[in-house]
């Protein structure tokens, strides 16, 4: 297993304090960094923060309330501006795209990175993100708006098998079950 970091960036609610930023959480794990919500300022707090933007391969908005979204037009538009090209996906309820769409569209038309939109069914549990070492699933949340958690979770490894030993102590192969 692989320590997960969290950054806390922001934990405030609907209007702005100065202790708090409005809700933002980046979780990292093997090298990949994944933005759960994205409240207004959210890319000045992953400046404070020391977290470097290339890395960041997913983004979840958890319901469409201004506190958890506000800052996302501004975040993408940086990503263009600092020549990013590696593509970004975003889980959001299916109320997003169209207000996205509108303001990529005013905005970020000429950026060299694609932006590839997965709409959230907030009312299920399902599995809506799978990598080679973690999978985010879906869990739905009471709110006023449709909403959704997420659970990031690390697929388990494989013991490492050695086939030398395997050879040495003469252990069938049927006993084996991930032998490569
Ligand atoms: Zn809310």
């Amino acid at each position: 297993m692989e320590p997960f970091k969290i950054h806390i960036l922001g934990c405030g609610s609907a209007l702005p304090t100065l202790r708090h930023n409005p809700s933002a959480q980046v979780v990292e794990i093997r090298e990949k960094q994944f933005l759960v919500d994205c409240g207004e300022g959210t890319q000045l707090q992953m400046r404070r923060s020391k977290i470097g933007f290339n890395r960041l391969c997913a983004v979840f908005i958890s319901h469409i309330h201004g506190d958890h979204c506000f800052g996302l037009i501004g975040m993408l538009s940086s990503f263009g501006l600092l020549g990013r090209t590696m593509p970004l996906a975003i889980y959001a309820p299916k109320e997003l795209k169209p207000v996205l769409d509108m303001l990529l569209e005013t905005f970020c038309n000429d950026f060299d990175y694609e932006i590839q939109f997965h709409a959230v069914d907030t009312k299920k549990r399902a599995v809506i993100y799978e990598d080679r070492s973690l999978t985010v699933e879906s869990i739905p949340l009471k709110h006023r708006e449709p909403c959704a958690g997420f659970l990031f979770r690390e697929k388990p490894t494989l013991p490492h098998i050695r086939r030398d030993m395997i050879d040495f102590y003469s252990i069938p192969v049927s006993q084996i079950n991930n032998i490569k």
